[in-house]
């Protein structure tokens, strides 16, 4: 198995086991007062993740665009299980790329998209920059924030996450909104916004492979 490019998916935290318990901690999980999420009220993270997920993956099957799915069905796999599938596999191809796939919990009033790559120059803030800019793009105004950090010249905010440090290749961590918040909630149940968020993935996944 050797090939020039492949893509690493994963799908954060854990989903919905075969009894219909939420498989994940309880930080990755908000009840609103109102609105109709998972599960009644319950708005579930790892499940927004994998819808999303899903879709970037069916999309790559679509364009015969090899891709891992490191994380499980809806187990919520140890992080460093997940890095180790995607830095295995990884020595066997000529390039790869890994993404994480999130959505935020700030309190309730925060709102809005950011991307975060490991702290310095590397070439996952290359791809941070090309997935803010195709989310722009095919989201637009629809986002009710654009988050960045310019200090260090991109708009990617850099922290010392496992999937982030501990990856041998580029890897990029998107926090696609923040599920505590009842309007950005509402947005990631809207199947146009999830399918958005999806092409814009994809489209950053094509343009990495010419510039890694
Ligand atoms: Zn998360």
């Amino acid at each position: 198995m050797v090939k020039d490019f492949l893509v690493f998916l994963d799908a954060g935290h854990g989903g919905i086991d075969a009894d219909g318990k939420y498989v994940t901690a309880p930080s990755k999980e908000f009840k609103h007062s109102k609105g109709t999420f998972h599960n009644g009220g319950w708005f579930y993270e790892g499940v927004f993740n994998r819808t999303l997920t899903d879709r970037v993956a069916r999309k790559l099957r679509d364009l015969s665009i090899p891709y891992y799915m490191v994380s499980h069905e809806y187990k919520d796999t140890h992080l460093s299980y997940r890095v180790g599938l995607a830095n295995w596999y990884a020595k066997k191809v000529k390039k790869s790329l890994y993404i994480s796939n999130h959505a935020n919990a700030g309190g309730g009033s925060a709102r809005g998209f950011e991307i975060f790559t490991s702290p310095g120059r590397t070439n996952s803030d290359k791809v941070a920059e090309l997935h803010w800019d195709n989310v722009k793009d095919l989201l637009g105004d629809r986002i009710a924030r654009y988050r960045s950090d310019k200090s260090d010249g991109d708009h990617d905010k850099e922290a010392r996450l496992y999937v982030l440090t501990r990856t041998s290749m580029p890897a990029i961590l998107v926090e696609h909104l923040f599920f505590d918040n009842y309007e950005d909630a509402m947005q990631l149940m809207d199947d146009e916004i999830i399918e958005r968020f999806a092409e814009a993935q994809v489209r950053t996944i094509i343009e990495a492979q010419s510039i890694l």
